[in-house]
């Protein structure tokens, strides 16, 4: 999901990296008139005991506002009706609002000399917002305007094909993943990007708009703001995110070389050569971005581990609650608690029929304490048995940080939330599942290649997609990427992305 301001959305919702370029807009705050004095007009330094007493302030008052909102958006996303939306976006304006004066404020201390706790509580303050607004006020309604635009156009976006037929994004992503015509693989990839050029000038300005913003809180630009996020200076975050890529990079490579090659055998020489990249739109998603939609094509011969677990949970009576307890027992295996009694109280894992919920799987703290919860429409197969432990994964560490101050309460930095859950979900192997009693026996080790291979197709191929991605819009936005080459990574990413 986007980075939102922290805790401004304790549900962490666990989405599929869409990185459509308006994915951030969701957090931006609504437009307010409010104008703080930027760092320039503050006549008198202040002092470190001016900048404790603002920190401390600012983080009662984010708590406070934190809980009002948890409540609204949970009571919004388990009933949703008119009513419950309008609360939830009051709500929601209300902190964002607040978010933005703080992280004004907060800026006129950037130059105070801090204890390391508070300093740090200074830098997440200032560094909260994701697309800064500039303090004139009517550059903030215009930036508003855009980032509802550039959604609205991004969420109504369709592509019609020659018969008339249109078709959603949703739609045509599970286009994506099913056919194996790759003419109409390549129309679908090359219509739905379609929707993006009225989007151009509209971000191009966002892009303008947002620099500024990011300036008024004491960043170069945007670019900065983002990459200060990570406990080292903007500069040397570029460098870690490239050291840690040439350690898997052999392992994509082999990955990449393996599946050109199948995909070769399938599609013959005139669809994917059996050299260079593989043309992305053959990768069964909207993005190239993970490409287990196509494990049937590439999957090796006899690799099946010979069990299949959603059979294996009817057979064993699983029911949606028993799926839930059953995740609990491998973290208290591991030495954590139990959930409270308020979790089971509270959650939900079963769809309603009697009214709208967002079923979107998310793991919630409603009070920042003790009050954690999940909300899914569990259905009783393999892939949600994985999800529950991924979704348990954030409750826990939820609770382990609760002991925190406010501003610390969130993820080290956004990505550990995600990785946390997914590094668990990797411990659902044949082994654990004989260890709980739905296997009896662990298939012999030849067959883990197919198992493995799944899981490269969709954690290993994306760690390259995500990387050209965030260094795309670090350079937009610090304008390293000029305007006229705003596409310029395009097609070719998949092979030839560069540490
Ligand atoms: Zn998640």
């Amino acid at each position: 999901m986007p980075k939102l301001p922290y805790n401004f959305s304790i549900a962490t919702l666990c989405v599929a990296a869409s990185l459509g370029l308006t994915a951030c807009d969701k957090s931006m705050p609504p437009p307010t008139a409010q104008q703080e004095p930027s760092v320039s007009t503050q006549a008198v330094a202040p002092t470190p005991a001016q900048a404790i007493e603002f920190i401390n302030q600012a983080e009662r008052s984010l708590a406070e506002l934190s809980i009002e909102i948890n409540r609204a958006e949970w009571i919004y996303s388990n009933f949703i009706t008119e009513d419950t939306a309008a609360l939830s976006a009051a709500a929601g304006e209300n902190y964002s609002r607040e978010t933005v004066k703080l992280a004004t404020e907060a800026a006129k201390y950037a130059n105070v000399k801090l204890d390391p706790v508070n300093a740090r509580k200074l830098m997440m303050l200032r560094g909260s917002l994701i697309l800064p607004a500039p303090a004139d006020s009517q550059k903030t309604a215009e930036l508003a305007q855009i980032n509802s635009q550039l959604n609205g156009l991004y969420g109504k976006g369709e592509y019609c094909f020659a018969d008339g037929n249109c078709y959603s994004q949703p739609e045509l992503s599970v286009m994506m993943a099913q056919s194996r015509d790759p003419q109409k693989l390549l129309e679908v990839w090359q219509g739905w990007r379609e929707i993006a050029k009225p989007m151009r000038p509209l971000f191009e300005r966002q892009i303008e708009l947002v620099n500024e913003g990011a300036q008024g809180l004491g960043f170069k630009d945007v670019s900065e703001l983002w990459r200060g996020q990570y406990d080292m200076p903007a500069a040397d975050f570029g460098q870690e995110v490239d050291r840690l890529w040439l350690q898997v990079k052999p392992l994509y490579d082999s990955l990449h070389c393996y599946v050109r090659g199948e995909l070769n055998q399938h599609y013959g020489d005139d669809v994917v050569p059996a050299n260079g990249p593989i043309p992305a739109h053959l990768l069964g998603n909207m993005w190239a971005q993970q490409w287990g939609n196509i494990y049937d094509l590439v999957a090796p011969e006899n690799a099946d581990p010979g069990y299949n677990v959603t059979e294996l949970l009817a057979e064993h009576q699983y029911d949606e609650k028993k799926m839930v307890e059953q995740a609990e027992t491998f973290f208290t295996s591991l030495g954590f608690e139990p959930l409270p009694d308020t979790f089971w109280q509270r959650s939900l894992f079963i769809e309603p029929s009697d009214r709208n919920v967002v079923c979107h799987a998310s793991a919630w703290n409603l009070d920042n304490e003790d009050d954690i919860r999940i909300k899914m429409c569990i259905q009783k197969n393999a892939e949600d048995f994985s999800v529950i432990h991924h979704e348990l994964g954030h409750n826990f560490y939820q609770r382990a940080y609760k002991e925190q101050p406010f501003i610390f309460k969130n993820s080290a930095n956004d990505g550990f939330h995600e990785a946390i859950g997914d590094t668990v979900a990797l411990s659902i192997t044949p082994s654990y599942f004989k260890q709980i009693g739905l296997l009896e026996q662990i298939p012999s080790s030849d067959k883990d290649i197919g198992l493995l291979l799944k899981q490269a197709l969709d954690k290993v191929a994306f760690l390259p997609f995500g990387l050209m991605i965030d260094k795309w819009r670090w350079q937009v936005f610090n304008g390293q990427i000029s305007r006229s080459n705003i596409t310029k990574l395009g097609g070719n990413y998949v092979i030839d992305i560069k540490a």
